[in-house]
């Protein structure tokens, strides 16, 4: 096992940049995930990491030796695919061990390996298949075998869930998570799904356009986005995003421009009159000011949409001009067209100046 450092990263396709300039430092044993949006770099720096691009310009370390110069092969990483790359003329046992004897490793050896790997995995009965007698998940374990006979220093996953279903892809979440926990293998995951990033991994990366938005455990993302990028990103349903001007005239608000207060807990530094984006989640506005709610305070949100999911109940509103998602733990009677008194908690309202999208503490 290794750390991986990325440094002053910098790639493009032709005049296009892609990677722009990017530092990750990953610790010996984490497990990071790199989203954004599709076209962001994600699938491009992992590459660049596993050897398959070249980098124009910085350097990637793993442990203290820089490996730009270094053929994929000898590396030392394992990267697991998308769409799995198994040879299907090949058995389960075969698929797990082509590499290893690529390497030239003594047969007993290889089996070894072959089978702690199919222990580990639960692939103990499907060893002599082929890869069309398997299911998605399955053939998804062998991928990840493969990764694991090598016993790399770290193991790199593109978007290896993607062609899962959506159950599946739950449980092989917590597979590869528990998998982790075990093998305590640094290990680089991509995927544009936040929630698989928030659930799985030691720390995230949020790219966009090819740069770092930020860095952090998930719920420091959560509970902390730096810009309103992130704080869009990260979370679902996303966080509500609200534009309107700072007052600081009496108590601190934002009034929008349909001329809703929007409270805020305490004076941000910017000045009264600027503009900004009030960010607030969908669990944090309540329908009773939170039990000593202040109706004259209470904004009146027309509700558009109902949508109970047997643990909470998420409802669209129209708030001015506005459509914002609200997110209730308690089952409420609510119906189209009735009109709700919603309360944002002011103490848990994220602001970002309008210009920038930078956070304002
Ligand atoms: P992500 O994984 O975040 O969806 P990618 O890293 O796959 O993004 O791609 C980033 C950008 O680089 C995209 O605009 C994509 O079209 C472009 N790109 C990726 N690979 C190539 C390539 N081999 N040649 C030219 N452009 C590429």
């Amino acid at each position: 096992m290794a750390s991986i450092s990325i440094r002053k990263l910098f790639k493009q396709f032709g005049n296009t940049p892609v990677i722009r300039g990017i530092d990750i430092e990953i610790r010996d044993g984490e497990f990071v995930a790199l989203v954004g949006p599709s076209g962001c770099g994600k699938s491009t720096l992992l590459r660049t990491i596993a050897g398959l691009e070249n980098a124009d310009a910085g350097d990637i370390l793993l442990g203290e030796r820089r490996i730009n110069d270094t053929a994929p092969r000898d590396r030392d990483v394992a990267m697991v695919f998308q769409n799995y790359a198994l040879y299907p003329h090949m058995t389960v046992a075969q698929n797990l061990g082509f590499g290893l004897s690529i390497q030239g490793l003594p047969r007993d050896q290889i089996a070894r390996r072959v089978q702690a790997a199919a222990e580990t995995l639960g692939l103990q009965e499907l060893l002599a298949r082929r890869p069309r007698q398997l299911s998605g998940g399955q053939r998804q374990r062998v991928a990840m075998g493969r990764a694991i006979v090598r016993q790399p220093q770290a193991f790199l996953f593109d978007e290896p869930l993607s062609n899962l279903d959506a159950k599946l892809r739950v449980q092989m979440r917590t597979e590869i998570k528990a998998l982790h926990q075990r093998l305590g293998t640094t290990t680089v995951y991509v995927t544009h799904d936040q929630v698989e990033a928030m659930t799985m991994a030691d720390r995230i990366v949020v790219l966009k356009d090819g740069r770092v938005e930020q860095i952090g455990a998930p719920l420091e993302l959560y509970d902390q986005p730096r810009n309103a990028f992130v704080a869009g990103f990260i979370g679902s349903p996303a966080m509500n995003i609200i534009a309107g001007r700072l007052q600081l005239d009496g108590a601190p608000h934002v009034l929008t421009d349909d001329g809703l207060r929007l409270p805020l807990h305490r004076a941000p530094r910017a000045a009264h009159g600027d503009r900004v984006l009030y960010g607030t989640r969908p669990e944090h506005f309540t329908i009773d000011g939170g039990g000593n709610g202040d109706a004259d305070a209470a904004l009146p949100a027309d509700v558009i949409v109902v949508e109970p999911t047997g643990s909470e109940t998420q409802v669209a509103l129209k708030l001015g001009t506005q459509t914002v998602i609200a997110a209730f733990r308690e089952r409420i009677d609510a119906r189209p067209g009735e009109r709700l008194p919603l309360w944002p908690v002011a103490a848990k309202a994220h602001l970002f100046d309008a210009a920038g999208g930078h956070r304002l503490d």
